[in-house]
């Protein structure tokens, strides 16, 4: 064989490049699915953040967004007579939720970090009642 690579390998390699076509057409429709819910600030910290790593990722999607950035706040603005600059107010708009997503996830952190003091100032407690009547 030349090259080393059997016919079966072609094959394998050929479908593991349409196995991953089609997973990412699948993370693409999603993507679309939930751009409304992006742009009405409405996802969950998760979603978001999926959102947001595949739109640094994709091309195909950051058009899409523009598009319907461009339709739905875009229209609605020129109709105000306000400025609007399509790709510098939706990369505006992009950074802010990326810092609104770092805000809610140190506070889930925080959060957390109280619900483990919690915990454990109860436990303590308990040990310390029951040391006490003893
Ligand atoms: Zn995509």
């Amino acid at each position: 064989m030349p090259n080393g690579v059997t016919a079966n390998e072609r094959l394998m390699r050929l479908k593991w490049n349409t196995d991953s076509r089609i997973r990412s057409a699948k993370i693409c429709k999603s993507f679309e699915k939930k751009i409304p819910d992006f742009m009405a600030d409405c996802l969950e910290n998760e979603d978001l953040e999926a959102f947001l790593d595949h739109l640094e990722e994709c091309e195909s999607c950051r058009d899409e967004l523009s598009i319907q950035y461009l339709v739905d706040t875009g229209m609605d603005r020129l109709e105000k007579g306000e400025a609007f600059h399509l790709q510098k107010d939706l990369n505006a708009f992009i950074y802010t939720e990326q810092e609104r997503l770092g805000r809610r996830k140190r506070l889930t952190i925080a959060a957390y970090g109280l619900e483990v003091i919690t915990i454990f100032a109860f436990s303590a407690s308990i040990v310390l009642a029951m040391l006490l009547w003893v």
